[in-house]
């Protein structure tokens, strides 16, 4: 028997079987995972390979993913100007520097040595972590917005995930959350067709309603949600109780 970390239901129905892997749909909230779950060393020795191509003098698309952490940093600016801001799982500090750029204290997080490697050359005004985050909870801070961008898809338990943003947030602070849309109209019917369907890189997917379930029962309110009408993407902006 398997419990959803989403409703704590337990009775699934198969999803889809994909390059070896079982996702199952929970038939209490509709969350989609991965079943039997891998290991988190597993994931880690996954993520490690496919971080193989950036070293501290590059990182794949630097130019463009610096250009789109502008873009996107200036929407949420109105939340970090002026405050404690972290992009937790922040590959090469794009987002990071972004928000420097923009007016926050920014910090980055990231498991990855060669991401940090390079965040920490390319953006030297900015502070980097290469730490998990039971190491990060031991330096106590906290922070007044929180980024969090195409990660707690990688994360088997996320409910220990949520847990780690709720310490590390101050009372009112922001989280801005992104992860794929398995809702989303223009997630192919015939769902092996879709490019987020990577298992076991992405070991689940959400819709709408099972992420707000997730943010509500961590101390966290929805208060916006970005709809992109053709990018099967949620990206939600939360506000912690
Ligand atoms: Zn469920």
């Amino acid at each position: 028997m398997t419990t959803c970390s989403i409703c704590a239901g337990d009775r699934q129905t198969p999803y889809v079987h994909h390059d070896g892997y079982d996702y199952v749909t929970c038939l209490g909230c509709g969350f989609v995972f991965l079943d039997p779950m891998p290991d988190p060393e597993r994931l880690v020795q996954i993520y490690n390979q496919d971080e193989a191509s950036i070293t501290a003098g590059s990182y794949p698309k630097a130019a463009s993913r610096k250009r789109r952490a502008i873009l996107r940093a200036m929407k949420l600016m109105p939340y970090f100007f002026g405050r404690d801001a972290i992009d937790v799982g922040c590959g090469g500090g794009f987002v990071v520097n972004a928000m420097r750029r923009l007016g926050a204290r920014a910090s980055g997080l990231d498991i990855s040595a060669p991401a940090i490697a390079y965040a920490r050359a390319a953006f030297p005004r900015a502070a980097f972590y290469e730490e998990d985050f039971k190491v990060f909870l031991g330096r106590e801070q906290q922070f007044d917005f929180l980024h969090s961008s195409e990660v707690i898809e990688h994360i088997g338990d996320v409910n220990g995930y949520m847990r780690f943003l709720a310490a590390i947030a101050r009372p009112g602070a922001r989280l801005f959350m992104t992860t794929p849309d398995i809702g989303h109209r223009v997630v192919p019917d015939t769902v092996t067709d879709w490019d987020m369907l990577s298992p076991p890189r992405h070991v689940h997917f959400f819709t709408e309603s099972t992420l707000e379930t997730l943010l509500n029962t961590h101390g966290f309110d929805l208060v916006k949600r970005y709809y992109k009408k053709n990018a099967p993407t949620l990206q939600v902006l939360a506000r912690k109780r």
